[in-house]
C-alpha cells in the first residue's frame, strides 16, 4: 500500500499490536464459550471478567455496572430507547443538545414519532452546551438529559460536571455519549454525577464492533436483547469475546498513556492550528481554542468546497474529514457546524483533521503544505473567489 497521513481519528483508530496479540487466542485456542463449564469455557469467562473490571476501574464504576455493547451507537440508541420505556410513567420528556452524533439525534427522532418529546438545547459559537438554556428546558416530566462529552466534529468539551449537577439536584437521569473522551479525557461517574455513559473501542486504538455502556446501579433500565442471560440478561447473546479482550486492553492502555498522549497531541494540535491560521489566508478555526480534545483541528475554508478539499488531500495520501455530509448523498452541511452558526457555504468548506497517537509533527509539515496548495488551486477556479478578490473586500476573518 503507497505511505498515507491518518488524520481521521476521530473516525476511527488503528488498532494498537497490543490489542490484537491479546485478542488473537480467543480467536483459536481459547475459543470457549463464556458460559460454558469446562476450562476453556471458563478461561474466556474470566477474561471477559477482567476486561469488565479494567473498564470499570476506569471510570471509578463497579464492575456490574459495565455492558458491553457492539459500539457506541449500540449503547446510545440503549441509554436512550430504555430509559423513554422504563421511565414512560413519569413523563415522556428528554432533553439532549443540538450537536450530538447521529446515534443520539436519530435515536431521539425516533422517540418523538413514538410520543416522546425532545428538546434540542443550542450551544454557542464555540460549540459548548448552553447551560441556562439547558435548566430552563428541565419540566416536570423531564425524564432524560443526554449531552455528550465531548463533540466528534469539532472537539469541544462539555461543561459535563455541571450538567450532572443539574440533573442529579432534578431528579433527572443523566447519560453522555462519551465516545470521543472516553481514552482521552479523565472520566470519573461518581464527579461528574454522570448515571450512563457510552463508549467505543474503535475510537481508542481497540477494535471495531465492542463498546460498552456504563449503567449507575439503581437506574430502571430494560433489557436491549432477550434471550440469554449474558450481561445480566440485559442484553442477551454469546459475548464477543475477543473483542471485549481486545476493548479491555485498549481500555489499559489509553488509560496509563492518557497524560503522555494528550500532552503530545494538545502540543502537535497547536501547532497544527498555528500553521494553518498564519499560512492559509481565510479560514475560521471551528469549535472552542481551549475546551477541545487534544487531538481535533477544524477549520472552515472561504470559497472552497470541503469535498474536493478531501479528495485533493487523498490524492496526495493525506486522510481527513469534512464537515459537509455530501457523501452521505444530502446537500445539507454539518449540523454541528450548523449549530456554532456558520452559514451553509462557510460549513460546507470544513476541513476536520484529527490526530492520533502516531501522527508526527513532519506528518502535519506536509499537511500543511498540501492544504496551503490544494485551497489555492480550488480557490483559484472558484467564481466566487473571483469576485471577492475583484472586488477588493479587505482580508477579513470570517
Ligand atoms: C463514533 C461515534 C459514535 C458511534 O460509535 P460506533 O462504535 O461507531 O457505533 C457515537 N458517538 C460519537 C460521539 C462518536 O464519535
Amino acid at each position: 500500500m503507497k505511505p498515507f497521513i491518518y488524520l481521521d481519528n476521530a473516525a476511527t483508530t488503528k488498532t494498537a499490536k497490543e490489542v490484537v496479540d491479546a485478542m488473537l487466542p480467543y480467536f483459536t485456542e481459547q475459543f470457549g464459550n463464556p458460559s460454558s463449564i469446562y476450562s476453556i469455557g471458563a478461561a474466556a469467562k474470566e477474561a471477559v471478567s477482567g476486561a469488565r473490571q479494567t473498564i470499570a476501574r476506569s471510570l471509578g464504576a463497579k464492575d456490574n455496572e459495565i455492558y458491553f455493547t457492539a459500539g457506541g451507537s449500540e449503547a446510545d440508541n440503549w441509554a436512550l430507547k430504555a430509559t423513554a420505556e422504563a421511565y414512560a410513567a413519569k413523563g415522556r420528556h428528554i432533553i439532549t443538545s443540538a450537536i450530538e452524533h447521529h446515534a443520539v439525534l436519530h435515536t431521539c427522532q425516533y422517540l418523538e414519532k413514538n410520543g416522546y418529546e425532545v428538546t434540542y438545547v443550542g450551544v454557542d459559537e464555540n460549540g459548548i452546551l448552553k447551560v441556562d438554556e439547558l435548566e430552563a428546558a428541565i419540566r416536570e416530566d423531564t425524564i432524560l438529559i443526554s449531552v455528550m462529552f465531548a463533540n466528534n466534529e469539532i472537539g469541544t468539551i462539555q461543561p459535563i460536571e455541571r450538567i450532572g449537577e443539574i440533573a442529579k439536584e432534578h431528579g433527572i437521569l443523566f447519560h453522555t455519549d462519551a465516545v470521543q473522551a472516553y481514552g482521552q479525557l479523565p472520566i470519573d461517574v461518581d464527579r461528574y454525577h454522570i448515571d450512563m455513559l457510552s463508549a467505543s473501542g474503535h475510537k481508542l486504538n481497540g477494535p471495531k464492533g465492542i463498546g460498552f455502556i456504563y449503567i449507575r446501579k439503581g437506574v430502571k433500565i430494560r433489557s436491549l436483547i432477550h434471550g440469554g442471560g449474558q450481561e445480566r440478561a440485559r442484553r442477551a447473546g454469546t459475548e464477543n469475546v475477543p473483542g471485549i479482550v481486545g476493548l479491555g486492553v485498549a481500555a489499559a492502555r489509553a488509560v496509563e498513556r492518557m497524560e503522555e498522549k494528550a500532552a503530545k497531541e494538545t502540543k502537535l494540535r497547536d501547532y497544527l492550528i498555528g500553521r494553518i491560521e498564519e499560512e492559509v489566508p481565510y479560514c475560521r478555526l471551528n469549535g472552542d481554542r481551549q475546551r477541545r480534545l487534544p487531538n481535533n483541528v477544524n477549520f472552515s475554508f472561504r470559497f472552497v468546497e470541503g469535498e474536493s478539499l478531501l479528495i485533493m488531500l487523498d490524492m496526495e495520501g493525506i486522510c481527513a474529514s469534512s464537515g459537509s455530509a455530501c457523501t452521505s448523498g444530502s446537500l445539507d452541511p454539518s449540523h454541528v457546524l450548523l449549530a456554532i452558526g456558520l452559514p451553509h457555504e462557510i460549513a460546507h468548506g470544513s476541513l476536520r483533521l484529527t490526530l492520533g497517537e502516531d501522527t508526527t509533527r513532519e506528518e502535519l509539515d506536509t499537511v500543511v503544505e498540501a492544504v496551503k496548495k490544494i485551497v489555492e488551486r480550488l480557490r483559484a477556479m472558484s467564481p466566487l473567489y473571483e469576485d471577492f478578490v475583484r472586488n477588493g473586500k479587505a482580508r477579513s476573518q470570517i
